[in-house]
């Protein structure tokens, strides 16, 4: 066969080839241009051949096209399209073709030059090209992503919400670049699902999760539909995707919201149980349901095989009604006896709830059955009930009256005592505060402090008087104790009235004691075993000389005994009462104000604890005894006086009678031996005689005169008299005595006669015995008397230098048988100046001494005149 030369296949096919062809070598000239080449460039080929190609196409373009040039010379096959201007100046599009040319050696020679007319191509690509622009600013506004693959499923555009959110641009997502967004985990199944969808050409979809700017992830659902061109095959792959993370949430929550509901269902503290068709085919049962029938199979079961002691109990009847019907029924508090593992029944109480569960139509298509086990409040209901029986026993069998009343105060219950006693029935005693069985003085406080007592929930305590059946009215003490339940609730009052009539009686016979105790004037106390005082009446307070008003409880009594006595308290008082339980005599206690000693006769007495009769201390009632022992003392000191004037009476009755004894034995002896007795004797001897019966007469008138002063008959004759004569009179019937005593007689010293009416002998009596005693206690000194008339009184006054009185005694010896001195160094009966002082003092006169001892003494007399 001939073979062709290069030169001649290249012209062949240059003349058919319908485009420029050119050789360019590796000196950028051409060493060949075909005819269509010429015709491009509007020059002979010929003038072409040989020629740089910078200058048969100019600089500008040769610099377009110099690196395609270069990068064919380099030994690679070079494609691009170029536009140019035809002789027309249309736009032409070519596709240029750089075929590198190798020699041998492997190095390049140069290239072919092909140049394709693509205009109408490229028009209609354009087309197609303006039409995706309009699709992808559409896409550009939808919600969704919108994506665009080409046939290897190679990205090559995305839309710009894609690119807004996950932060990128579109280079970044082109070719497999978006699987850099796409959560690690999700992608190898996204890639797989894809490869897939290229794989049947047909579209795919799938979830992932996508990284958004923020760096967290969104779940989105992509989907991807192929284009094909007309003979099937892909060409472009269009996609979206579109956020469903709100419903991804949605779905969580609906499934976490499900499965919590299953759960509660399943955990529910109670029974739970669904059955399906008329049999009630178990079909669920939560866990409480299981424990109740531990050891059994329920689901799929029919509830009388499963449970199948409900039969005879009437359950499975009831829940075939409920399937006819279509109606729930709950059952409270049911007994329902379940068989156990042990095979013995055990009884529980529940509230059955069974409801039909319906379907769209409204037929019924199962049951759902819930049940609470309520034995335990059952029987704890029960014990309440017999708790409450038991608490309503007891109240019955208190011995007071009694009632129990709700948290509002309302009466619930009255024990029989109540009844009998008040004859009311229980509606009447409901409101018994109001019924007219509660004292009119009492129903007041009574009404009020209830009300108080159920608004603060405070014990009630207050004393009334409640009218019995026969209308007498006795005292009662009304307790009330509120009784709260364990979290300190008042859910009730018990109340008791306890009889105290016959306590108040004694009570009021206290105060009456009481009164009586506060009034006496005998000292009352008592003390505890340690000496503290806890109670001494008023008059003992004023006995000890402390305020009534003083509180003395818990002085010790030892405060209050006499000194000197303490002692004997202790140790003879104390242990005795302790052993006998009681002590009577006389001791001193004091006055702590005056520290004087007080006489008491005392009855002491053990005190006794009512409950367990122990001795708790002592108590006292004692009597002053001070005027007592007044008495005593005068009737003793009247008892000495009358020994004494015994005593002075027979020793001054003695000494004349011994005298006149005397003498008449002596004259009797003489008249026996018959010798004469002078004249002169028997003189003498009469004398005498007459001196001694004189004195034994006013010692006896004396006596006499005191008799009559006690008793009272002292009587006074009174007469006008003169005073200074009365003294005169005395004076001369005592002249014997005076002159026997060797004294001067006395003068009177009177300015005038003084006249007055007074019993002149009883004066006598009183100036006799003033001068008598002045010169019995004179000491034989001037005796000087003087008279005055003073107003309508006379003043008279005896004085001596004598022996004088002591200060002390100058009262004294005005009293009856007061003397200073001795009988046996004077004699005298010491009645003289009492019985003087009593007739002056009957004459509405006074009688008083001065006097210094050793000195003397004055005795005065004053005497109203009495005209
Ligand atoms: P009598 O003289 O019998 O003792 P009186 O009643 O006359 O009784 O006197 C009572 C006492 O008064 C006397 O015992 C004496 O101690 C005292 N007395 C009376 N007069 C005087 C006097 N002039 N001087 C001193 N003592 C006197």
């Amino acid at each position: 066969m001939n073979s062709l030369s290069p030169a001649h296949l290249l012209e062949l096919i240059s003349g058919s080839y319908q485009g420029p062809i050119a050789y360019i070598n590796n000196n950028y000239r051409y060493l060949f241009v075909n005819r269509y080449f010429e015709n491009w460039y509007l020059k002979n080929s010929e003038d072409i051949a040989g020629r740089l190609v910078v200058d048969v196409i100019g600089e500008k373009r040769f610099l377009e096209i110099r690196s395609y040039m270069e990068r064919a010379l380099s030994g690679e096959k070079v494609k691009f399209i170029t536009l140019s201007y035809n002789k027309n100046g249309e736009q032409i599009y070519f596709e240029q073709i750089f075929h590198p040319d190798f020699s041998d050696d492997g190095s390049v020679l140069g290239f072919i030059a092909m140049a394709y007319n693509i205009s109408e191509q490229v028009e209609a690509k354009n087309f197609a090209l303006e039409s995706e622009l309009r699709f992808r600013s559409l896409t550009e506004v939808m919600p969704q992503l919108v994506w665009e693959a080409d046939e290897n499923f190679q990205i090559v555009w995305c839309n710009q919400n894609w690119t807004a959110l996950t932060g990128t641009k579109i280079e970044d997502n082109l070719g497999n670049g978006w699987l850099n967004v796409i959560h690690p985990e999700d992608r190898l199944y996204t890639l797989q699902i894809w490869e897939e969808a290229v794989r049947l050409k047909s579209s795919g979809a799938t979830e992932y999760r996508v990284r958004m700017t923020d760096g967290s992830y969104r779940w989105f659902i992509t989907r991807g539909t192929p284009i094909k061109d007309n003979s099937g095959n892909i060409i472009r792959w269009i996609g979206t995707a579109t956020d469903i993370q709100d419903q991804k949430n949605a779905k969580l929550i609906a499934e976490q919201e499900r499965t919590k509901i299953y759960s509660l269902f399943m955990q529910a503290p109670f029974l739970i149980i669904v059955t399906k068709g008329p049999e009630h085919v178990i079909e669920l049962e939560n866990v409480e349901a299981r424990k109740y029938f531990k050891g059994r199979e329920l689901n799929g079961r029919k509830v009388r095989e499963a449970m199948h002691e409900f039969k005879d109990q009437g359950l499975v009847q009831v829940m075939d009604l409920i399937y006819l019907t279509g109606k729930g029924v709950n059952l409270s508090s049911l007994p329902v006896q379940i068989l156990r593992e042990n095979c013995l029944f055990k009884e529980h109480y529940a509230d059955i709830f069974l409801e039909p569960i319906k379907d769209e139509f409204g037929n019924t298509t199962g049951i759902l059955c819930t049940a609470v086990d309520m034995t335990k409040q059952i029987h704890a209901m029960k014990k309440v009930e017999e708790s409450e029986i038991a608490f309503r026993n007891y109240i019955e069998s208190m011995p007071q009256m009694a009632f129990i009343a709700n948290k509002n105060g309302e009466m619930i219950f009255f024990n029989k005592r109540w009844h009998n006693y008040t004859g009311l029935d229980f509606l009447k005693s409901k409101n018994w505060f109001k019924e007219s069985i509660i004292h009119p003085d009492d129903q007041e406080m009574t009404t009020k402090r209830w009300d108080q007592s159920i608004r603060t929930g405070t014990p009630y305590e207050i004393e009334l008087r409640i009218r019995q059946k026969n209308d007498q009215y006795r005292w009662y003490l009304s307790r009330s104790l509120p009784l709260k339940d364990l979290a300190g609730n008042v859910h009730q009052w018990v109340g008791t009235l306890t009889d105290i009539h016959d306590k108040k009686e004694i009570e009021s016979n206290q105060g009456r004691l009481l009164q009586i105790l506060e009034n006496t004037s005998d000292f009352i106390g008592m003390a505890d075993l340690f000496g503290g005082i806890y109670y001494i009446n008023d008059a003992g307070k004023n006995m000890i000389g402390i305020s009534e008003k003083k509180d003395i409880t818990k002085i010790d009594i030892r405060n209050f005994i006499y000194d000197e006595d303490i002692k004997y308290f202790e140790e003879v008082i104390i242990p005795t009462i302790l052993v006998e339980k009681k002590w009577t005599g006389d001791f001193r206690i004091k006055n702590i104000i005056k520290n004087s000693e007080i006489w008491v006769h005392c009855y002491v007495f053990t005190t006794h604890d009512e409950r367990t009769g122990e001795i708790n201390g002592f108590a006292t009632v004692s009597r002053d005894l001070s005027e007592i022992k007044q008495r005593e003392r005068k009737l003793q000191d009247a008892l000495t006086a009358r020994d004494q004037f015994l005593s002075m009476v027979s020793h001054e009755l003695k000494t004349p009678l011994t005298s006149l004894k005397l003498q008449s034995q002596m004259t009797l002896r003489k008249l026996g031996v018959n010798k004469e007795i002078s004249q002169e004797k028997q003189m003498s001897t009469a004398l005498q005689t007459n001196h001694l019966t004189g004195r034994l007469n006013r010692l006896i008138d004396d006596m006499l005169d005191v008799s009559r002063i006690k008793t009272g008959k002292l009587k006074l004759e009174k007469e006008h008299n003169e005073f200074v004569s009365i003294i005169k009179e005395t004076l001369d019937r005592m002249a014997l005595l005076i002159d026997s005593k060797n004294l001067s007689f006395p003068q009177i010293d009177a300015e005038e006669e003084i006249y007055g009416v007074w019993d002149r002998f009883r004066l006598e009596q009183v100036m006799s015995n003033l001068i008598s005693n002045a010169i019995k206690y004179g000491k034989g000194s001037k005796i000087d008397i003087k008279v005055r008339r003073v107003c309508d009184q006379v003043l008279m006054s005896i004085s001596d230098s004598g022996m004088g009185i002591p200060k002390d005694d100058l009262n004294r010896i005005f009293d009856r048988f007061e003397r200073t001195v001795h009988s046996s160094e004077i004699s005298g009966l010491g009645l003289g100046l009492f019985i003087s002082r009593e007739i002056v003092e009957s004459h509405g006169g006074e009688i008083w001494v001065e006097s210094e001892l050793n000195k003397g003494s004055t005795f005065f007399i004053s005497l109203p005149l009495n005209l």
